[in-house]
């Protein structure tokens, strides 16, 4: 079943191996998705991880037009990840490839598998500040401010690098 073209917001994140290589090649696997066009993407962001002692994160967003249901995505997603090698160890503890999806449009949704928006994009510098760089205006349907506006209310503890000549 086809659905109606919508706009998307994902996170994408790394902190084992060839961090900048994986969110590169995340991306180029992800546009080759039937239904899946990628807009465009931030810089990549250092972070210092959450969670257990481990190495750094890279992070960025992107922003895509979908014309799939929000669960087929989230499956796209998880694919995507386990194709990228990724291990579920422990929670929250290293990956080598983390994709979340952020907005899907203006939807709310609450299942077990898929909350969206993703219920942690409020208190994550790491997915405010980039998604600030390419979709400042957009309006988080959840608390009704935009992501420039949440990014701003994290204000300076927020522990997150810009990385320079990025694209
Ligand atoms: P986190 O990204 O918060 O560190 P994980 O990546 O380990 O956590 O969690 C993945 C699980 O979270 C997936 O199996 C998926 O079913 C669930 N999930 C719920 N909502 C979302 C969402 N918006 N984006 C990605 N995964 C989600
Ligand atoms: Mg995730």
């Amino acid at each position: 079943m086809t659905h109606p073209v919508q706009p998307v917001a994902i996170a994408l994140g790394s902190n084992l191996g060839d961090s900048s290589g994986t969110l590169a090649k995340a991306l180029d696997a992800l546009a080759h998705i039937e239904g899946v066009t990628v807009q465009c993407r931030s810089s990549w962001y250092r972070s210092t991880a959450i969670g257990p002692v481990q190495p750094d994160y890279l992070n960025g967003c992107a922003l895509l037009q979908v014309s799939l249901a929000p669960e087929k995505l989230l499956d796209c997603l998880l694919e995507t990840e386990q194709r990228f090698g990724r291990q579920r160890a422990e929670r929250w503890g290293p990956r080598t490839l983390d994709l979340d999806l952020l907005f899907y449009a203006q939807l709310r949704l609450d299942t077990e598998r898929l909350q969206v928006p993703h219920p942690r994009l409020r208190e994550r510098a790491f997915v405010l500040q980039p998604l600030a760089e390419i979709a400042p205006d957009w309006v988080d349907p959840v608390s009704g401010s935009t992501v420039q506006d949440l990014a701003a209310l994290l204000g300076e503890e927020s522990l997150v690098e810009r990385l320079e000549d990025s694209h």
